[in-house]
């Protein structure tokens, strides 16, 4: 009787996560075999468009996961038609080794869903389930345990955990990251292979896109929840620039690309920074959601080729500045009052806006400064300094 590991995924791409966990579950588990299954059409998403072939995904996995020599892909899902189901390949499986003792790898996430799944309490039966978690998060992980306990009754699931100290990463990321000209978590081998195939957008020409490509280029690299945010930020500040005098087309084009990093964790960011050279103070490097307006000029510039007035615009977008141009002045504001944003007051802010561009910055900038100090959170210097000059200029132009 021997050990086999069955562990499934998009792998669109496959990246340094998967590698090293993969490495942890052979030594965990003393798997004898690690089967890679790479879904065709996994059954609780679909892939986003343009996304490498099942067959091309399966091969960036022999790359990937040629390292490991445990590790054996498995083409099952891929050669049968229709969705992906679990069930289907562990009773494949099941079929090819049936003396053999079956662990289906899954993450926190999936135990937690496992019931939704097709025909649970035969995956239960045909394989047991091997979870990966990180200690990190307690209140999740004792939610896994409950989960784990009432599957374990419920279905006699025979279920065990494995510690997964490898690197936190995502796809989505990588794939994001790629698009952004910056790779990362991915092999040698497979990055090669995505970078001779233009896969994920690597290596694209993105300079001087059309708009409209250009946005749908902007969503696709923003989580799901942000792009309402976005596209209302770029209507606003094209409505703003036509009554302010501001170029409208610069106005959509900082507004789509705003918060173009924005999806990025803290070590993306600071990975994007250093792929650019950008110079960093302590508190920007502590600071993450800072750093999305430097990462995003930055890519706007290099990556989009976007106008400095573009890329300023979305510099200066989450502290303000003193002396902001008009155009930087329309983001700032239109980040902060398009219509999906609401908080108190919100709808005075957007009467002011057309009529005193400087008096709406102005709100903006001390609301913001309010709200950081009551969570007693630092304010950016150019936070402060925006504050005086604007309130200075406000009450200049108030009628004596
Ligand atoms: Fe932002
Ligand atoms: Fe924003």
């Amino acid at each position: 009787m021997i050990r086999i590991g069955v562990y499934g995924g998009s792998y669109n791409p496959p990246h340094t996560g998967h590698v090293l966990a993969a490495a942890e579950l052979v030594r965990e588990l003393k798997l004898d075999r690690l089967l890679i299954v790479p879904a065709a059409t996994p059954p609780h998403k679909t892939l986003p468009a343009g996304s490498p072939s099942p067959e091309e995904r399966l091969s960036m996995c022999e790359a990937a996961f040629a390292g490991i020599p445990q590790a054996e892909l498995c083409d099952l899902e891929i050669r049968r038609p229709g969705k992906s189901y679990t069930v289907d390949t562990l009773t494949t499986l099941r079929e090819q080794y049936p003396a053999d003792e079956l662990y289906l790898i899954m993450g926190t996430d999936m135990l937690l869903s496992f019931r939704t799944w097709r025909e649970p309490e035969r995956i239960a039966k045909l394989a047991k389930l091997a979870v990966m978690h990180r200690t990190k998060d307690a209140e999740l992980w004792e939610e896994v345990c409950r989960e784990a306990d009432s599957l374990k009754r419920e279905m006699q699931a025979d279920i065990l955990t494995v510690d997964n100290r490898c690197i936190s990463v995502s796809s989505t990321v990588v794939r994001r990251l790629l698009a952004l000209g910056a790779p990362w978590c991915l092999e040698p081998a497979v990055e090669a292979m995505i970078r001779q195939n233009g896969w994920y957008l690597c290596g694209a020409e993105l300079k001087g896109l059309p708009y409209d490509r250009l946005r749908e280029v902007s969503l696709e690299l923003h989580d799901e929840k942000r792009r309402p945010h976005v596209i209302g930020t770029a209507e606003t500040a094209v409505k703003l620039a036509e009554l302010w005098g501001a170029d409208p087309e610069a106005a959509r084009r900082a507004g789509i690309l705003h918060d173009i990093t924005k999806a990025l964790g803290k070590n993306e960011q600071l990975h994007l920074c250093e792929k650019y050279a950008m110079m960093l103070t302590q508190r920007q490097r502590e600071n993450p959601k800072l750093l999305h307006a430097k990462t995003g000029a930055v890519v706007a510039r290099e990556i989009f080729g976007e106008s400095e007035a573009v890329v300023s615009a979305i510099r200066w977008h989450t502290t303000g500045k003193p002396g902001m141009t008009t155009l930087e002045k329309i983001i700032y504001i239109a980040d902060y009052m398009e219509p999906n944003r609401s908080f108190p007051g919100v709808e005075l802010l957007r009467e002011l806006v057309w009529k005193d561009l400087d008096a709406a910055v102005y709100q903006g900038i001390a609301r913001t400064v309010q709200h950081l100090r009551e969570k007693g959170k630092l304010v950016d210097n150019n936070s402060l300094e925006a504050l005086a000059y604007y309130q200075n200029l406000t009450e200049r132009s108030q009628p004596k």
